[in-house]
């Protein structure tokens, strides 16, 4: 009996020593911050999404971030037949269309972004974007199309009626394209959403289009890595540190196809209809401030060029600019001289 009795108290003792420890670690995961990240990924808005947050309670805000995500592409997208854009799209030239907040601000926004860059971002774009098809079945139209389609392409036609939250577009055949912008404030809703649920530290990624909340666990920041020109995402061209901000790149290699030995890329120029060939490779926009302009802003950049790009940039308190040349040399706007690290030998620094 005795060494039987000794050995439930072992066992006693020992289940007690499991149940302590087991608490004490659920004390940790709910007081420290110190702890491997949830991560998950969603295919979304035309791009693989990659959401890692740190903290307790986390693996129930994805489903809030991703739900938000997919509510945001069934408004913006102007490839779904059901969405408010295509609605505003089949109404031009004939009647305004009442729409949500979300979709009223961005749309606000993307005609700011216009009127600060002089038309080189123009949400208007939606006809050029069609005839391009760059990531459907892409084809370089005719001069004669891409003339005729420039007449659609203006900001100013686009009439908005903030008090009945109404859209209007002047011309049949008019289309607002918000794909230069959407991802950022899908990016800025994400984070919103993530704070308000009690997320302290997370990485949100929207393809390219980077969002960090706080800093990461154990360091005083995050340490963004800019994409790199080559288009090999993974291999940084630089670093800048961060603390609550965002992130987005805008380049050639995003999308584009070839045709007779010459490569076409997504980023169109209002004011010729092709590709935009202003010397850039890619724009990255860093800020502590919205997402929604720092996308709006990188596309805007990549067609104004550097100098234009970089008056603009300098032009908006709060957001800041890495810019790199089809020379690889790459530029900074005055806020980043000494927080950018570059880590790419392929470029070099402008003086
Ligand atoms: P991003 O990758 O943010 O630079 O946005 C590129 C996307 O925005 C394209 O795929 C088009 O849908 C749209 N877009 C292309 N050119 C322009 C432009 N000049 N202004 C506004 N949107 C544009
Ligand atoms: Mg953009």
């Amino acid at each position: 009996m005795r060494p039987e009795r000794s050995i439930n108290g072992i066992f006693i003792l020992t289940l007690f020593a499991i149940l302590a420890m087991v608490s004490c670690q659920n004390k940790e995961n709910a007081e420290s911050p110190l702890l491997e990240p949830l991560t998950k990924s969603n295919y979304l808005l035309g791009t693989n999404i990659t959401l890692t947050l740190y903290g307790p309670g986390s693996e129930s805000v994805f489903d809030k971030i991703f739900d938000r995500i997919a509510q945001i592409e069934e408004t913006m997208s102007l490839q779904r037949p059901d969405s408010v854009l295509s609605s505003i799209r089949n109404a031009a030239g004939d009647k305004a269309v009442q729409v949500p907040a979300d979709v009223y601000k961005v749309i606000e926004s993307a005609i700011d972004m216009a009127k600060r860059s002089g038309g080189a971002f123009d949400p208007a774009i939606g006809p050029l974007v069609a005839a391009w098809d760059i990531t459907g079945n892409p084809r370089v139209p005719d001069l004669s199309e891409i003339e005729s389609l420039l007449g659609l392409i203006d900001w100013k036609d686009i009439v908005l009626d903030e008090a009945a939250s109404t859209v209007f577009l002047k011309k049949k055949g008019m289309a607002i394209d918000l794909g230069a912008i959407a991802k950022g404030y899908a990016a800025d809703e994400a984070a919103r959403i993530a704070r308000e649920s009690g997320i302290k530290s997370a990485l949100l990624d929207l393809g390219g289009n980077l969002f960090v909340i706080g800093a990461k666990p154990g360091r005083d920041n995050w340490r963004i890595g800019i994409q790199n020109p080559d288009g090999q995402r993974g291999l940084s061209l630089g670093i800048v540190p961060a603390v609550d901000a965002s992130a987005v790149t805008s380049g050639a290699y995003e999308r584009f196809f070839e045709q007779d030995g010459k490569r076409y890329h997504h980023i169109l120029s209002p004011f010729t209809g092709y590709p935009s060939e202003s010397g850039l490779l890619q724009v990255s926009i860093v800020s502590g401030k919205e997402s929604m302009y720092c996308d709006g802003l990188s596309t805007a950049c990549f067609v104004l060029g550097l100098e234009k790009g970089m008056e603009l940039v300098e032009s908006m308190d709060g957001y800041e600019a890495i810019m790199v040349s089809t020379d690889h040399q790459v530029y900074l706007s005055s806020g980043l001289k000494e927080n950018f690290t570059l880590t790419d030998t392929d470029y070099t620094l402008a003086k």
